[in-house]
């Protein structure tokens, strides 16, 4: 029988990955920039970590983690996301010790049970960035402003950038009883997960994708509107900052992002072209995580931005990514004696930083040119035994046609005068 990659997962060909690399480079390129570090976790934690730092009463938590027993019967679980396991490090490795703010990217891959659809899979790959440590506006700034660089520097447009403020726990303690008063008499109109939800999140009905749950809310009050005065004075300030530094926003109060642990300020970037699957990333601050996870009272913020959508949104933006480049030279062979003599050749050529490819099937001259061809070789050179003998041999353009009787001794020299010239 063949066996099939899982559903839901798939693999990234050889001709697609240079527009991983790009996204990739550049991210941690621009995290760079801002002085921000990379961390890699580990693919699985202990169950409760994502529990606690996910939080009980989400969907990720409820419906889709990849759970298991270890050997040792431990509860083990993939990550679903990234932000618990770089928490858990975060305390784990005293960085409360470290020189404050903390800032620290990641990519990793993430696994959550779904229905899978286009944009929404099973395994994924999210870029992602933690701070720690400062409570101000200026780190909501900071980690939106790297976000928006980000997307601009990969040529991205029309992403909606949404902001929201959902306040504090004791501004959301009030506002629950303003929306479980309202939902009340609503609620044998909602779906089970809601009616669920109203006993242990209301909050969380808020973020409901049924359409019957969307239209009941219709007129749903707002967080927004009921937070203390201190969350307003914060959430004015990223307000003001981001517009003074030209970063376009939009207020959507109807963020509260799937995740428990965020407070005050929540954003999303949407695309308008991939359809229900148009968050692209989404983030915010949680300045209550690292105490629920076991750690001193301290403030973080982030984001989470899935590769693969970020991927199909460059797609229907007719985004280019420059193609890799190809090969600078093939080498052809006709005979055992030449063979040895190109393999050295090669071994020199690579270990000084040109791209080389050689027959290594045996094939005729003939089918070597052909599969030179298919490489898209800028150079190509044919060593037989007259060649070895003479150490000359003809190099030949393959863009121009044009050939030329060199030394081989001089091969290297003119590979790297070609690539200079060629770049
Ligand atoms: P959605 O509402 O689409 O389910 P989410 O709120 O569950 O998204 P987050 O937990 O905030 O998503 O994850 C951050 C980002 O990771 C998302 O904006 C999305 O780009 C990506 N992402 C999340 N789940 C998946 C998935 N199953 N497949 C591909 N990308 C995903
Ligand atoms: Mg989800």
């Amino acid at each position: 029988m063949l066996i099939k990659a899982p559903k839901g997962t798939r693999d990234i060909l050889p001709d697609e990955i240079h527009r991983w690399h790009y996204v990739e480079d550049k991210f941690s390129d621009i995290c760079s920039r801002f002085g921000f570090q990379e961390i890699r976790i580990p693919l699985f934690e202990h169950t409760e970590l994502f529990q606690r730092g996910v939080g009980d009463t989400t969907d990720i938590v409820q419906k889709e983690m990849y759970t298991f027993n270890d050997k040792g019967g431990r509860s083990i679980t993939l990550r679903p996301e990234g932000t618990a396991g770089v928490v858990r490090s975060y305390i784990e490795n005293g960085m409360a010790s470290w020189p404050q703010p903390v800032k620290l990217f990641y990519n990793i891959t993430a696994y959550r049970y779904e229905n899978v659809q286009k944009g929404r899979y099973r395994e994924f790959h999210q870029l992602g960035v933690e701070l720690f440590g400062s409570p101000e506006a200026d780190a909501d700034v900071e980690v939106i402003s790297l976000l928006y660089l980000f997307l601009e520097s990969i040529g991205i447009r029309e992403l909606s950038l949404n902001l929201n403020s959902i306040g504090c726990p004791s501004c959301r303690a009030d506002y629950n009883k303003t929306l479980k008063a309202f939902i009340e008499p609503r609620l044998n109109r909602l779906c089970e997960d809601c009616i669920d939800r109203y006993q242990r999140n209301p909050l969380r009905i808020l973020d409901c994708k049924e359409q019957g749950c969307i239209n009941e809310l219709k007129d749903v009050p707002y967080l927004l509107d009921y937070i203390c005065s201190d969350c307003a004075d914060h959430f004015e300030k990223v307000k003001e900052k981001l517009y003074a530094m030209g970063i376009p926003f939009t207020i959507d109060k109807k963020i509260v992002r799937g995740l428990d642990y965020y407070t005050r300020t929540v954003f999303e970037f949407v695309s308008k072209n991939i359809g229900s699957q148009g968050t692209v990333c989404g983030g915010g601050r949680y300045d209550g995580l690292i105490e629920s996870c076991g750690g001193s009272p301290t403030p973080g913020i982030g984001f989470a931005l899935g590769i693969e959508r970020l991927l199909l949104e460059m797609d229907s933006q007719g985004i280019d990514v420059p193609l890799p480049s190809s090969p600078d030279i093939f080498i052809g062979v006709i005979g055992y004696k030449a063979n040895l003599f190109a393999e050295n050749l090669a071994l020199k050529l690579r270990s000084d930083g040109i791209t080389c490819h050689k027959d290594i099937m045996g094939r005729s001259v003939k089918a070597q040119m052909k599969y030179a061809n298919k490489l898209n070789a800028r150079l190509v050179v044919v060593i037989g035994d007259d060649e070895v003998e003479s150490g000359k041999a003809e190099l030949k353009d393959m863009s121009s046609g044009e050939v030329r009787m060199i030394n081989i001794d001089t091969l290297l020299d003119r590979l790297k005068k070609f690539k200079q010239v060629n770049s």
